[in-house]
């Protein structure tokens, strides 16, 4: 197959960017002998705490597992709920499954902005509700002042999942800064992502931090002292280093990313039948994803690609109708929103090594593509 003109997402130029910091921290590790726990994740563990404005960043083997971990150490477990929001990555559900506590989905307020809504987080709640996981999704920051309302209201720990949104602010806040415990991935396709699995709790609460330190290392506080049941979910060294060499990268990486974002906003602001996604005014997205919305997405997504246009579709299988959530209590239908938003969404091309003349061919292919795939025409009796 040949490449398409515009690939999804160029991992490679990432990795030739930061080539000769990422083979120097290669060499470190192999000539340290030390490859688990040792100085690259003690140093990147500081490093990254203070871009994030936290006291405390505890590395783990992944996303899910930081978000997991996270839970854990909050004591959320069997017999609890955690409010999710109904349009996610599956990862946010199988963490509070993981626990033992049962996920209750919120949708979002609005399909342009994609973050789940306060109100509905607020309505999801029940005697048993023990925590509410916001999601930045896309890169966007939830609501997270008004979610801590919700949860100070009720008596609710928060966990965030930040794996999409590394650097992205909060009314000026760095995600991660914040009062509560944020979960970040390093998978290779995040903003800030390895060259294989990682992820991260980032909280300025150090006894939470103690927590997920022992439970990262089979509960072990000091070696073979096992307080409590914890697991192996440990970032080694040489991902460790990777990490270390592309952060002084991430806010420009970001900041392309946004001009990226930018163009796409303006430049299809007037396509018929195509939704963008709406900024909030509280945020400063990172956008991870650039998802847009269209009522024959399947069709656009074909035409794209004659066009050489390669892109994803995040997610096509609503987290609730997926297999592994069958029969638990979600029917077709339950979650319209997030029903609706796995039919519509389509995420274009979008990184920091995406060039404007790839922008320029994005952006004339959607238009092209838009005109050859009209949205059906309004129902009749509906309002346009
Ligand atoms: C990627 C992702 C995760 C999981 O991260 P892994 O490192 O792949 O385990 C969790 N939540 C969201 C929203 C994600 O995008």
């Amino acid at each position: 197959m040949t490449r398409p003109a515009v690939p999804f997402l160029d991992l490679r130029a990432a990795t030739a960017e930061v080539r000769s910091a990422v083979d120097a921290g290669y060499r470190r590790v192999l000539d340290s002998g030390r490859f688990l726990l040792g100085p690259e994740t003690e140093a990147f563990e500081a490093e990254f705490a203070a871009y994030c404005g936290a006291a405390h960043c505890v590395t783990v083997g992944s996303g899910g597992a930081a978000l997991e971990l996270a839970l854990r150490a909050l004591h959320i477990g069997p017999g609890d709920e955690v409010v999710v929001p109904s349009h996610t990555f599956i990862a946010t559900w199988l963490a509070v499954s993981a626990t033992g506590a049962v996920p209750v989905p919120a949708e979002p307020g609005d399909p342009a902005l994609a973050v789940a809504d306060p109100g509905r987080i607020d309505a999801a709640v029940t005697p048993r509700t023990r925590a509410i996981v916001p999601v930045h999704l896309n890169g966007h920051p939830a609501d997270i002042d008004a979610v801590t309302d919700v949860a100070e209201r009720h008596g609710l720990a928060v966990v965030e999942d930040a794996a999409q949104a590394h650097g992205a602010r909060y009314r000026g806040r760095r995600i991660g800064s914040g009062p509560h415990a944020a979960a970040v991935s390093f998978y290779p396709g995040k903003n800030l992502g390895a060259l294989g699995d990682g992820g991260a709790v980032v909280t300025s609460d150090g006894e939470l931090a103690d927590r997920l330190r022992a439970l990262r290392n089979y509960g072990a506080r000091a070696k073979y002292e096992h307080a409590v049941r914890g697991t192996n979910s440990r970032l080694d060294e040489f991902q460790a280093a990777v990490l270390r060499a592309k952060l002084p990268l991430l806010d420009d990486w970001n900041a392309r990313r946004s001009a990226v974002a930018r163009r796409y906003l303006m430049e299809l602001a007037d396509v018929p039948g195509l939704g963008l996604p709406r900024v909030a005014p509280w945020a400063r997205p990172v956008w991870h994803l650039f998802p847009v919305r269209h009522a024959r997405r399947d069709a656009l997504r074909v035409l794209l690609a004659e066009r050489g246009v390669e892109t994803q579709v995040h997610y096509p299988v609503p987290v609730h109708l997926s297999g592994a959530y069958a029969g638990a209590g979600w029917p077709a239908g339950s979650l319209p929103l997030a029903e609706g938003l796995a039919a519509e969404l389509l995420s274009l091309p979008i990184g920091p090594h995406l060039s404007g003349g790839q922008v320029s061919a994005v952006v004339d292919a959607v238009r092209a593509a838009t005109a050859a795939a009209p949205s059906p025409p309004p129902e009749p009796g509906r309002a346009p």
